[in-house]
């Protein structure tokens, strides 16, 4: 039996009972990062990368069981050698090794290639079987450099400003949210984010992360002109959930971005109801997954969360790599 088999309740290593990732209630489960699609409740106990814990507390539960382990540290179950290495996705996350017996697998959970300056970058490891993702794995999926996506971003913020108006910009809540703010222009006017993402913030600040200063707007975004900040001259990150509820409505009018991979596939002029699109992943695109799969040196590759057919058939016609599907019911996509 192969070290790692896909089962109704996720990715199994049956030698280390131990699941990566699992959809439903299980004893053990190594969680790759936070994002909900990974790091579901109510797992008897929790293993993670050090600076998924507070974010994986926060999420799941104070009192979760959680075990954490640094990159390249390895912990041993039955045998197994289980070690974690940076996935660049998005804090926290990792990408694991099993090795058993002379067999090694890397399960990558979530990943981009190229850094970003706020997460530690993505590491090639050397394996026989490779689990990939593929939410962006078809060929129109050519990701620009962040920093020509940033200096976009900081233009329409400014000049939103100057014309007196808020800029609101949606990103979810880890992740893209500190990446954006990692990289705005604190001279335009001051940086404000939604509680939800506050509470990220705060999470991720504790587990080491940085990602310079912004105002919390728990509170409401009434009491933002009695602290002093001009909110015509902000800009607010918020989940995109918030739009629905009353928290956005003292802002009155405002220009309203939203920053995704999906934003490539947008018609030009039509962003899906927001007034301005950037292009922005924390997932590979089509060249970064390439790279991957074929910096592993793996002979097996098996395709999951997106477009697993695609980029399976690329692999097997192009690179005459055994790549195959995830089965399909197995992992259900949130495409956080
Ligand atoms: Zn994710
Ligand atoms: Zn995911």
């Amino acid at each position: 039996m192969a070290l790692v088999t896909f089962t109704p309740l996720g990715f199994y290593c049956a030698q280390a009972d131990l699941y990566i990732d699992p959809l439903r209630k299980v004893s053990k489960a190594l969680v790759t990062h936070a994002h909900s699609d990974h790091a579901r409740p109510g797992m008897q106990h929790y293993l993670c990368h050090t600076q998924s814990v507070n974010i994986l507390k926060l999420r799941l539960g104070q009192r979760i069981s959680v075990q954490s382990m640094a990159y390249g540290e390895s912990v041993w179950m039955n045998g197994v050698e289980i070690t974690l290495f940076p996935a660049g996705h998005v804090p926290g996350s990792a990408q694991v090794r099993l090795i058993y017996k002379g067999e090694v697998w890397v399960i990558s959970g979530d990943y981009k290639t190229v850094g970003d300056g706020l997460t530690p970058a993505f590491e090639a490891v050397r394996c026989h079987h490779f689990v990939t993702e593929s939410t962006f794995g078809l060929p129109i999926f050519q990701w620009r450099d962040q920093q020509t996506v940033f200096d976009d971003i900081n233009a329409w913020w400014r000049e939103n400003a100057s014309a007196g108006k808020p800029s609101v910009l949606l990103g979810y809540s880890l992740g893209k949210a500190q990446r954006i703010l990692k990289y705005l222009d604190r001279s335009v006017g001051a940086v404000v984010c939604h509680g939800a993402i506050a509470a990220s913030n705060i999470a991720l600040q504790e587990s080491g992360f940085d990602f310079g200063e912004w105002k919390d707007a728990s509170g409401g975004l009434a009491s933002l002109q009695d602290r002093g900040i001009r909110t015509e001259e902000s800009l607010i990150v918020c989940p995109p959930n918030a739009l629905r509820s009353s928290w956005i409505s003292p802002l009155g009018r405002y220009s309203l971005a939203n920053c995704s991979g999906w934003m490539a596939v947008s018609k030009s002029g039509d962003w899906g109801g927001v007034d301005r699109g950037f292009v922005l992943s924390d997932h590979a695109d089509w060249p970064q997954l390439l790279e991957a799969v074929l910096a592993t040196g793996a002979e097996h590759v098996h395709v999951t969360h997106g477009f697993s057919e695609v980029l399976s058939r690329y692999l097997r016609e192009t690179h005459q790599l055994n790549a195959d599907v995830v089965e399909k019911g197995m992992l259900e996509m949130q495409g956080e």
